[in-house]
């Protein structure tokens, strides 16, 4: 049975790899500090096969036992997070990645990175193929992500040139689904709550910016493939289906059945203008493609609020 850890396991993405792992027959270990995870994102999971240990990764990690997979998710990953814990998001971004691939190469473990689209900034390239250098500024406040990013794509790169570490680097364009926080700040996890409760729809700027929302379900697909393969360059994951925020918003109230009103804030330092994967490379080398529609997609994650923000089914507004 493959014994794997996952760090942030006890948040949005890392919660739901460790349940597409253990239907896969593995033993999981979920670490997580719960700086922006959660307990109740895993606290469902019924199996003698789970276990979560609270810890910080920046620290040194020790794990008894043997391992054959380590999955670094653990970092603060919504723009209000990270601008809100700036040193923390640095450090497990670079010390965290250090002490996780110090563990994978003395447990001889694959090591595979969750690395992120910010790494191609304000892209000049569009759509953004892995081949892409990005455009990043790295003094704004955002960068403090970006750059915690891309440095951990560098020292994964380093330990496999120079330890040997089997490892894979797979950069998440923006995914959605059940277990965003209402409060994490970003897109979906903001407009869906003020749909459901018939608040003004706050619209950064002129809403004009474009995203490719994945559903989580095909990112976890895409990874898991990732994982199993030999690429230890980086690989794009993520849905090609590019959308205006104002059309995300739009798709959010057809079905919410809302008639919240737009509101527009200022635009946050660095905003990406545009952002869409390439997909070509997992296409190929994969045989990945995302499967859910973001109708399909934005039904079920708004089901999901409902449940979460105590409302009945449709037309509910308290
Ligand atoms: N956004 C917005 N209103 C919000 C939250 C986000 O208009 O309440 C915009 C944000 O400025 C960005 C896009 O939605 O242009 C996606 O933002 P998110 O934070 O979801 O992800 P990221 O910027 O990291 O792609």
């Amino acid at each position: 049975m493959p014994r794997t850890l996952v760090t942030g396991g006890a948040g949005f993405l890392g919660s739901h790899l460790c349940e597409a792992l253990l239907r896969r027959g593995h033993e999981v270990i979920a670490m997580d500090n719960l700086l922006t995870g959660s307990v109740d994102n895993i606290s469902h999971i019924r199996s003698d096969r789970f276990s979560f240990i609270r810890y910080d990764v920046t620290n040194y990690v020790y794990v008894d036992g043997p391992l054959d997979y380590i999955l670094h998710f653990a970092s603060p990953a919504s723009p209000r997070d990270y601008l809100e814990f700036p040193i923390q998001t640095l450090k497990v971004g670079s010390l965290g990645t250090h002490k996780a691939l110090g563990l994978a190469r003395e447990k001889k473990a694959v090591f595979l990175l969750a690395s992120t689209s910010e790494v191609y900034g304000d892209p000049l390239v569009h759509p953004q193929p892995e081949t892409y250098w990005g455009n990043v500024d790295p003094v704004s406040p955002r960068g403090v992500y970006d750059e915690a990013k891309r440095f951990a794509e560098a020292i994964t790169m380093a330990y496999h040139r120079s330890h040997g570490v089997d490892t894979r680097i797979v950069r998440i364009f923006n995914t959605y689904g059940p277990r965003m926080r209402p409060e994490d700040g970003r897109a979906v996890p903001a407009f869906v709550p003020q749909a459901l409760r018939g608040e003004p729809i706050t619209v950064f700027g002129d809403g004009s910016q474009t995203r490719s929302f994945c559903y989580v379900t095909d990112l976890v697909d895409g990874i898991l493939r990732l994982l199993e393969s030999g690429i230890h360059t980086p690989v794009n994951i993520g849905n090609p289906d590019e959308r205006t925020i104002l059309e995300l918003v739009h798709a959010i109230l057809e079905i919410t059945g809302s008639d919240s009103a737009v509101v527009h804030r200022p635009l946050p330092v660095n905003d990406p203008k545009v952002r869409q994967p390439d997909i070509t490379l997992a296409r190929i080398r994969l045989e990945w493609e995302p499967k859910v529609s973001l109708e399909d997609g934005l039904k079920t994650t708004i089901d999901w609020f409902r449940r979460k923000l105590g409302m009945s089914d449709a037309g509910s507004r308290a």
